[in-house]
């Protein structure tokens, strides 16, 4: 027997689209109150926002004649007739945000509207809605919403910690936060403040808390483009992450989840980055509104461009200028050094373990002004820079094997998932080399590369470590290689340093400049970058004053 639903069920079928954690409800409140026009958002929650969710705003407010409407689904103030539908300008527009909160959780709102004498105050659950009455409030609105899901208790049950839940709120209002910088925006957790980012022009602040102190110094800002206004930061090559989850993306104010612009990130900065890495950043798109849908997603957090293709190929261009651009004036920088400026002690570390002398070292490259600056490739091997007042001479195979070792390292040590081939493919084995290969298998896949038997002596090939595949990585050497001790190494980790050996630049390769710029900066930025994993050097450093005595000047 087919039979309507009760409004209480549609209004919770509904609603299960848009609340699935406390985060969404933060999500649809603080949007409200930007698109209220709100200068101060402060948001409040206990247990995660399990337990009560707060935001109070100072925006437009709601007339005391709406209070009641507002909570009705699809009731909204911001589109006029459907063809509004076409070009949206607000962060809202299918009025289903109150319903929603309201058909899962307990709300009370109160809001006062600049015009008004007092605040008037409704609460909402469920289906039920109270008479508004009047309140003591300042102009604004503030909504509390308690007991999320009381009505729905399974939807608890996918909820992680309050913790974990508090921090994805958390991440989530000072990364939106970017693109309101006119915005004060505070976060309090059980009582306590958590932080507050307050209405500044620059967006240092804000860069420093979504990104990181360390990595937001490595962002240089985008160059923009008459046509498609373009703004954000994007990190300088030696600055990059493993993966792509640091690739922020608003369009018109919106923050994205979407991977829409993954391809302009990565073709952007390919010549630059080292196979496998990923660079970061924020980028702000202002598209015409009828150029965007975003009535494509029930969370709001995907559009539909009207010209991808377009766009796509703007982003990429604006992205290689920008670092083509700052590859250059950092070349400039150097060139001008005036002799004897300048100069770094530089504590080389005596062993190759990760000692108090290699951080010192790196911590002395990090907060240098200058990044080495290469010079040129000699004999296809070694890559020659300045590095404030001393010559840098730097083997390229030592190098990126260093680099490579500490990125397969870091991605084994935090598990994370491998990066999964299109076209799987089959190796066959010699049958001396299958024993050798079943003892490190399990260790290979930690590093992300996997591979199941698939015959006798054949193995499939499923997944390479992130990027790897570029340069094509051969298995028979690996295995006549990887039984070699390592002095110092763990047996682990004799099985990544022979993986990294051979999945990199070797000796006799011929480096596009932007390669080794990025090669350098990369090694300045390893935990020990003076040797690769198996003790040789990686670099040899001259000193302008060893100069000097060679052509007898003191
Ligand atoms: P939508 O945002 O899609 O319009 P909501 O259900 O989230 O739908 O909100 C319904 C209406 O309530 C809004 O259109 C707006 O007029 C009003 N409103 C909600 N929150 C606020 C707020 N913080 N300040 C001012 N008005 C608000
Ligand atoms: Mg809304």
């Amino acid at each position: 027997m087919i039979r309507l639903l009760d409004a209480e069920t549609v209004g919770q079928i509904a609603a299960g689209e848009i609340v699935e954690r406390p985060l969404s409800v933060v999500k649809e409140l603080v949007e409200n109150s930007l698109d209220a026009g709100a200068r101060r958002i402060s948001v409040a929650v206990t247990r995660g926002g399990l337990e009560t969710i707060d935001v109070v705003d100072d925006g437009a407010g709601i007339d005391p004649d709406d209070l009641v409407l507002a909570f009705a689904r699809h009731a909204t103030s911001k589109l006029g007739a459907a063809s509004d539908l076409e070009r949206v300008a607000t962060l809202g527009f299918r009025g289903e945000g109150l319903a929603s909160i309201a058909a899962v959780a307990r709300v009370r709102l109160s809001s006062r509207t600049a015009a008004a004498q007092t605040a008037m105050r409704v609460e909402a659950f469920g289906s039920a809605i109270s008479v508004p009455e009047p309140v003591a409030a300042p102009p604004g609105t503030r909504v509390a919403v308690a007991d999320l899901f009381a009505t729905v208790p399974v939807r608890r049950e996918y909820l992680r910690s309050p913790s974990a839940e508090f921090a994805r709120i958390s991440t989530f209002l000072a990364t939106l936060a970017l693109a309101y910088p006119q915005v004060t925006f505070s976060l309090a957790h059980d009582g306590r403040p958590a932080w507050t980012l307050p209405a500044s022009e620059s967006l240092a602040q804000r860069l420093d808390h979504v990104f990181g102190p360390a990595a937001a110094r490595g962002l240089i800002p985008i160059d923009g483009d008459d046509v498609a206004p373009l703004r954000g930061f994007i990190s300088r090559p030696g600055f990059d992450r493993g993966d792509r989850r640091m690739q922020l993306l608003f369009v018109n104010d919106r923050l994205l989840r979407s991977t829409l612009l993954a391809g302009a990130w990565t073709a952007g900065y390919s010549t630059f980055a080292l196979s496998g890495r990923q660079p970061y950043g924020v980028i702000f798109l202002d598209l015409p509104y009828d150029e965007v849908d975003p009535n494509v997603h029930p969370t709001k957090s995907d559009v539909r461009l009207r010209r991808p293709e377009r766009v796509l190929e703007r982003v990429k261009r604006a992205l290689s200028a920008t670092l083509a651009r700052d590859a250059t004036a950092r070349l400039r920088a150097t060139v001008s050094f005036a002799p004897g400026g300048e100069e770094r002690a530089a504590v080389a570390p005596a062993t190759n373990g990760e000692g108090a002398a290699g951080a010192a070292f790196v911590e002395a490259l990090i907060e240098a002004p200058h990044a080495p600056t290469v010079l040129a490739q000699l004999d296809a091997t070694y890559v020659l820079a300045i590095d404030g007042g001393a010559l840098l001479l730097v083997d390229q195979h030592a190098a990126h094997e260093r680099i490579a070792y500490e990125a397969i390292v870091e991605r084994a040590r935090a598990g994370a998932p491998s990066e999964p081939l299109l076209l799987p493919y089959a190796v066959e084995l010699e049958p001396a080399d299958v024993a050798r290969f079943e003892a490190v298998r399990e260790t290979l896949a930690e590093a992300g590369f996997e591979a199941e038997p698939f015959g006798e002596r054949t193995y499939r090939v499923l997944a390479t470590p992130a990027g790897y595949a570029a340069r094509a990585f051969k298995l028979q050497p690996f295995l006549a290689d990887v039984g070699d001790e390592i002095p110092g190494l763990s047996a682990s980790e004799r099985v990544w340093a022979t993986l990294a050996c051979h999945s990199v630049a070797r000796a006799g390769e011929r480096l596009e400049h932007a390669e080794m710029s990025a090669l350098v900066a990369r090694l300045m930025r390893c935990r020990n970058p003076m040797h690769c994993p198996h003790g040789r050097p990686t670099m040899v450093r001259i000193e302008a004053d060893a100069v000097a005595r060679m052509f007898k000047r003191t």
